[in-house]
């Protein structure tokens, strides 16, 4: 089973777009995105018949009011001031727990004298396995300020490969998150290839340095290709021998092009239209194959 992971140092570089193209070049093939904080393939790849997964993350502390005698204890032990005092003056000092605040980290649940609170697990997002219109997607949302992206996406990965392994496909081309944080590295353990997409600019060819450094961290071979590279052609000649020399193979370089937008406002993928740059893609998709 191979498996492509399309990363860029920060959002906004053209990576969903090139994914979506590489998926229709590839046929047969497993989507998954991976970008859950700002998840948009689904956009491009309307999925249909998809069965909805609750994804749970952490515990959430609740308290049972009536079996709450008012001690306090929780407020006293709750680093996070996720305990709020409640109740009238006439009656009883009641506390509640504030989910946004709480940590989920158990200690008032320990604490409590009469067991009056509930630890369940906390509902972060969903995940599903949909049918589009170029073939099945695993794709999630992650609830807004929801944490732990980094374990939905190894979830999403996990059930991609599980679904690709059952129906025979051979190719998974994963659309990773931003940036090289938690989420990222959640998106390359165990990956075959990585396929870093930058622009020709200095937060671009300093994003790459740091993308590529992870990669070679998981020992992984690394592809790079340069979006927009004819706005700034110098600054991409020294991103591509920047790569070269860190042992990054340059796949190609992607023209400046209004058609790509023009693609995205229509929900299709570049290749599928007649825009320039769809050329471009296509010699990319050669080169990694
Ligand atoms: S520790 Fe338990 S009994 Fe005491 S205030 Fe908190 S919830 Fe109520
Ligand atoms: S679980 Fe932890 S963070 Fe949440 S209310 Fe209890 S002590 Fe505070």
């Amino acid at each position: 089973m191979r498996e492509l992971v399309i990363i860029s140092g920060k959002g906004g570089t053209g990576k969903t777009s090139l994914t979506a193209s590489l998926a229709v070049l590839a046929g047969r093939v497993v989507m998954a995105d991976c970008d859950v904080d700002a998840a948009d393939l689904h956009l491009l790849f309307p999925p249909r018949n998809g069965d909805k997964q609750p994804f749970y993350s952490g515990h959430e502390a609740v308290i049972r009011p009536a079996d709450c005698i008012g001690c306090g204890l929780c407020l006293t032990y709750c680093r996070f001031d996720a305990v709020r005092m409640v109740g009238s003056a006439s009656g009883p000092t009641l506390f509640s727990i504030d989910p946004a605040a709480c940590e989920g980290c158990g200690l008032c649940v320990h604490f409590c004298p009469t067991g009056a609170i509930d630890f369940p697990e906390r509902l972060r997002g969903e995940w599903m396995i949909a049918n589009t219109r170029i073939g099945p997607m695993v794709h999630a949302r992650l609830d807004v300020a929801a944490e732990n992206s980094g374990k939905l996406v190894s979830l999403v990965r996990k059930q991609a490969r599980e679904f690709a392994e059952k129906e025979g496909y051979g190719l998974i081309i994963t659309d990773g998150p931003p940036g090289i944080g938690c989420p990222v590295i959640a998106s390359l353990t165990g990956a075959s290839q990585v396929l870093v997409v930058t622009e020709p600019t200095v937060s671009g060819e300093h994003d790459l340095g740091r993308v590529l450094g992870l990669a070679r961290h998981f020992d992984l071979p690394a592809a790079v290709c340069v979006n927009k590279w004819d706005l700034n052609p110098e600054m991409t000649e020294r991103i591509e021998s920047k790569a070269r020399l860190s042992g990054a193979q340059i796949v190609g370089h992607i023209r400046y092009d209004p058609g790509v937008t023009r693609a995205m406002m229509q929900a299709k993928s570049v290749v599928e239209t007649d825009a320039p740059a769809a050329e471009d893609i296509r010699r990319i998709w050669q080169m990694l194959r």
